[in-house]
């Protein structure tokens, strides 16, 4: 049965769910039946477009790492999709200490896309494992990177009195009540967050998240569903669209200073990656490429750092165990 019929017999039997119930069940399904990146999917994400993403965010890692003395450790990643991110990061930390002090956690819900990060960490590094959530990490410190995690976790949406829900209207899934959604809240965002700022705060590391969201203004509905680059009517295809929400990092903020850890950010992903050197590193492959990869590298960068492009709309924050500031954030 298609989720579309699912959710609605659901609604039938037993009301009207919440908007967070029914992102969760959309999310779920969507990443268990297929590789969503890409130009012949949904939508592209920025390790998929650049590898000096993967680069410069490996390099962090390895200099938080060094930090806190660089002792054993747990590198994680929320989120992987294909392993795109991860295989950048452990291939330029490959010579450094992190590489041989980490065991590399990977935490994803989706049977399908574990399978393919297995394919493409197969050579990556020697102790790699899986889980389907951020628990039971070991005591030890942790660095952690989420990209476009946190926007795929369920949020609430609240009309001016009461909880705007998902209903059936003549069998046809619809809004109801419907009407202006004056707060969204992410039960979901704040606990995964909780958790990793008390590990770092208790055993040290550094995190970092990096999303489409907003830092201050209350935001009014931010859920959006894409299919094939397109946005669509969050309700027209559940479970065969990437619905979202945007990331209140405010929130994310504000709870992880709350355990004690040290809060980063925002910073504009174009700043933050260009901080971090991201055109010094374009000069140094541009140095070994062809005519045609220097101006692919060179229009994927663009992509990610341009504030017309994801650079403006993308977020970064970071987690750290340590008071001093984490390079990037200057
Ligand atoms: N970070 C990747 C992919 C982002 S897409 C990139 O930048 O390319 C979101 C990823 O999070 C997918 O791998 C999806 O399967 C996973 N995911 C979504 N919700 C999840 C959840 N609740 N628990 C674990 N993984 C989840």
């Amino acid at each position: 049965m298609a989720l579309k019929e699912e959710l609605a017999e659901h609604i039938r039997a037993q009301g009207p769910i919440t908007i967070a119930e029914y992102m969760e069940r959309c999310v779920s399904h969507y990443y268990a039946t297929r590789d969503p990146f890409g130009a012949g999917g949904d939508f592209t994400t920025a390790p998929e477009i650049s590898q000096i993403f993967g680069e410069l965010i490996g390099a962090w890692i390895e200099d938080r790492w060094q930090h806190i003395s660089g002792a054993q450790a747990v590198l994680c990643e929320l989120g992987p999709g294909r392993g795109t991110l991860m295989k950048d990061i452990l291939r330029v930390t490959r010579n450094s200490g992190l590489h041989e002090s980490a065991d590399v956690v990977l935490v994803e819900a989706s049977p399908a896309l574990r399978e393919l990060q297995k394919r493409t960490l197969a050579y990556a590094h020697t102790r790699i494992r899986w889980q389907e959530t951020l628990m039971n990490l070991p005591p030890l410190p942790l660095f952690l990177i989420a990209n476009e995690f946190f926007d795929a976790l369920p949020v609430h949406q609240y009309l001016e009195k009461e909880e705007k829900k998902v209903g059936l209207i003549m069998n046809q899934l619809a809004f109801l009540p419907d009407g202006k959604v004056v707060r969204e809240a992410s039960p979901a965002c704040i606990a995964v967050m909780t958790q990793i700022a008390a590990h770092i705060q208790t055993h040290g590391g550094a995190a970092l998240i990096i999303d489409y969201g907003y830092d201050d203004a209350v935001q009014g509905d931010s859920v959006q569903a894409v299919k094939a680059h397109q946005f669509i009517h969050p309700l027209d295809a559940p479970g065969e669209s990437d619905i979202t929400a945007h990331v209140d990092f405010a929130a994310l903020k504000d709870v992880a200073a709350s355990v004690g850890a040290y809060v980063w950010g925002v910073a504009k992903q174009g700043n933050f990656l260009n901080a971090l050197g991201a055109q010094v590193r374009l000069l140094a492959l541009g140095k070994h490429a062809s005519p045609e990869q220097g101006a692919s590298l060179r229009s994927g960068l663009e992509r990610l750092v341009s504030y017309e492009q994801m650079g403006g709309l993308f977020k970064v924050m970071a987690v750290t165990s340590t008071p001093d500031v984490p390079s990037g954030f200057d």
